[in-house]
């Protein structure tokens, strides 16, 4: 005989999990019960065994603690990272919050392939349920799974610091990209001839824009992506140009270019023409 009480205070699914995991024992002939019993705020589900037979027991006790890991990993965790998202960031709008929620979900997922969590935590349990029979949910994630938790919290802050930087350099590029809009007096077309220090500014006519001065050297220090968007924002043209051919070995960062073509209309890039060709450097 053997007894076993899970206590939680939101039982939802996870009294169909314990029968469904329960029901091919009683069909195989072991003697055992499911009952739900409420106390005080928590909701006890007591799995009752009615033999001692060793076999039985083992089996009864692997299928309730693969019922019970895998409903804390699909249900509570979900409870679990929402009550994160809003205690660490319960300052953004609730849409921003669902979209971190969505964006860790689908983190969560695509490591789940590779270290199920719920056998993590099946082991965590059986080895609780060894010495105790009654297993209070909240309390068992809190002070026995701190390690899954802490890797919960880890996940939640990357993704939301990843999600609002990024939310913001978009904020960021619609003001650049309104503010070159608003400009009055734009060229028609800047080239942007990279060479081995940095780069330099053309119009059309192969004339230095005058907003540059001199050409700019990468070796000053300067994040040349940065001063390439400052002075295209600045100089505001309907068309960029970036000539960026093979046999450079500066390369511009991608998020850059895709940067560029969020704050200008027409961005195309070249990637050898007699512009930027090296005799031309
Ligand atoms: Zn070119």
């Amino acid at each position: 005989m053997a007894t076993v009480s899970i206590g939680v205070d939101d039982p939802v699914g996870l009294r169909d999990a314990l029968d469904d995991a329960l029901r091919p024992l009683l069909l195989a002939g072991t003697r055992c019960t499911l009952q739900e019993v409420v106390r005080g705020n928590l909701h006890f589900l007591v799995c009752h065994l009615d033999t001692a037979e060793k076999e039985r027991l083992t089996g009864w006790r692997r299928s309730i603690v693969g019922a019970l890991s895998e409903w804390i990993v699909g249900v509570q965790q979900e409870r679990l990272l929402r009550r994160l998202v809003w205690r660490l960031y319960g300052y953004v709008e609730a849409t921003a919050q669902d979209e971190v929620l969505d964006l860790v979900r689908k983190r969560l997922g695509s490591r789940a392939m590779e270290a199920p969590a719920h056998q993590r935590i099946a082991e965590r349990i059986s080895e609780y349920l060894a010495s105790w029979d009654t297993l209070v949910v909240d309390g068992f994630v809190t002070f026995r799974l701190q390690d899954y938790v802490g890797d919960l919290v880890r996940t939640v802050e990357r993704v939301a610091e990843g999600y609002l930087l990024e939310r913001e350099q978009r904020a960021f590029r619609t003001m650049l990209c309104q503010f070159v809009l608003q400009n009055t007096c734009r060229p028609p077309v800047a080239h942007c001839i990279f060479h081995t220090q940095g780069f330099r500014l053309e119009n059309e006519a192969g004339r230095v824009e005058p907003l540059v001065p001199g050409d700019l050297d990468h070796r000053s220090g300067a994040d040349i992506d940065e001063v390439l968007i400052s002075t295209l924002v600045a100089l505001a043209p309907r068309r960029v140009v970036l000539h960026l051919p093979a046999h450079l070995s500066l390369a511009l960062r991608t998020s850059s270019i895709h940067a560029l073509e969020e704050v200008f209309e027409e961005v195309s890039i070249c990637t050898g023409c007699v512009r930027c060709e090296p005799s031309g450097d």
